[in-house]
């Protein structure tokens, strides 16, 4: 016990002399985009509840009846009896914003993550990874067992290099990216992306945590270029716009049915609640109907961006690259004693060197909140 006790103590303090000690402060949101922390009242910016879907009333309602009726638990894994009669329309309604056969719910996105590619790949098999790409993607591709390598973020021809070097020795290749990157904001070249793989034979993932309901009219990454991209492994979550929880991926229903029999992190894991699923699809509706709200998280972030001559973002998310840690964490500590709460992103969850502040907008927020933001950032970057 006492070398354990070392341990934990000895890490603990190397994290904090290189400014990587994380700590949780309790953050009550208290109407709109303000939430209370250490005594503070913030307007915030660091949520992903991008469309106020989590405390929308007709979403609150539908998850208050599915209790009702239900009860509060999934009660089993959906493979032995935690199919509640809401899961499947859940999955109907997933799979036809995205144009698929079927769709599979899984527990969170991360749980998702760490499943899909172990279903479908093993020793013998390749996996590419954008080096930028969440780390629920990486913990896939680890408990895979696959010969796994990184190409460079958003670089087709580097990819390329990869596939032709590879991809010969290798029975199945899955190519993993995210649909728009959720610490960068920046949208994967899909249509470039699905061509590659194709000609090579590899599978493509594209993970929209960030995209649905707020790209592509809503529908995500693949419906966010010129044409729709074909892309056959389509995963999210539905604990950022959609305001729920829980992850998904939508496929044809061959892929779907080999991946409810084989993901790990699916078989092996109660069903989500009824009042999360119930959730999900009154927020799903909303979205397909409403596409004012949709469209305002991005307008929102490209004012914000045009006010500081920021480049352009394609979704909600605008980052601020800070540089170190240190600087980071004191950015937002500055932030915050002017009101507003931008939480600081540090390493391993960005590359070394990239500390920052990630902004996100909401369609909660209106134009003026983010025009004393941007004033109040060029004050803390002149400071
Ligand atoms: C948040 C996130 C996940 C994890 O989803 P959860 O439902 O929160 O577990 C996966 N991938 C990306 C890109 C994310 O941003």
């Amino acid at each position: 016990m006492k070398s354990l006790e070392g341990y934990a103590t000895e890490k603990l303090a190397e994290l904090a002399r290189r400014d990587l000690r994380r700590s949780s402060h309790v953050t009550e949101r208290c109407g709109g985009m303000w939430v209370m922390r250490n005594g503070r009242r913030l307007l915030s910016f660091s949520s992903n509840d991008y469309l106020q879907l989590s405390i929308h009333p007709t979403v609150c309602a539908a998850a208050a009846a599915a209790i009702q009726r239900y009860g509060t638990g999934g009660g089993g894994s959906y493979l032995m009896t935690g199919n509640h009669p809401l899961y499947t329309e859940l999955e109907e309604r997933l799979a036809a914003i995205k144009g698929t056969e079927a769709a599979c719910v899984f527990g969170s996105g991360y749980l998702a993550n760490a499943g899909i590619t172990g279903a479908l790949c093993g020793r013998d098999d390749l996996v590419l990874v954008d080096e930028l790409a969440h780390a629920s993607m990486w913990s896939g591709a680890r408990l895979s067992g696959a010969a796994t390598h990184v190409y460079r973020h958003n670089d087709v021809d580097d990819l390329a290099r990869l596939l032709r070097e590879h991809r010969a020795a290798h029975a199945r290749a899955l190519v993993l990216t995210e649909g728009v990157f959720s610490m960068d904001g920046d949208l994967a070249p899909l249509p470039a992306l699905a061509k590659l793989a194709a000609g090579f034979d590899a599978w493509l993932l594209s993970d929209d945590a960030h995209g649905l309901g707020v790209v592509g009219g809503g529908r995500g990454s693949a419906f966010a270029h010129d044409a729709a991209v074909q892309v056959p492994l389509q995963m999210g979550t539905l604990s950022k716009a959609v305001g729920s929880y829980g992850g998904y991926v939508c496929a044809s229903r061959a892929v779907i049915e080999l991946i409810k029999n084989r993901a790990r992190s699916f078989v092996y894991s109660t069903s989500l609640p009824p009042a999360t699923v119930a959730a999900a699809i009154a927020a799903l509706d909303l979205i397909v109907r409403d596409a004012e709200l949709v469209a305002r998280p991005i307008a929102l972030a490209r004012r914000f961006a045009a006010r500081l001559a920021l480049p352009e973002p394609a979704g909600a998310i605008v980052p601020l690259v800070v540089g170190d840690a240190r600087s980071a964490v004191a950015a937002q500590q500055r932030l915050e004693e002017e009101g507003f709460l931008v939480v600081a992103i540090r390493p391993p969850t960005v590359p070394a060197g990239t500390a920052r502040l990630r902004v996100t907008f909401s369609s909660g927020h209106d134009e003026g909140d983010v025009d004393v933001l941007a004033d109040a950032m060029r004050r803390v970057a002149a400071a």
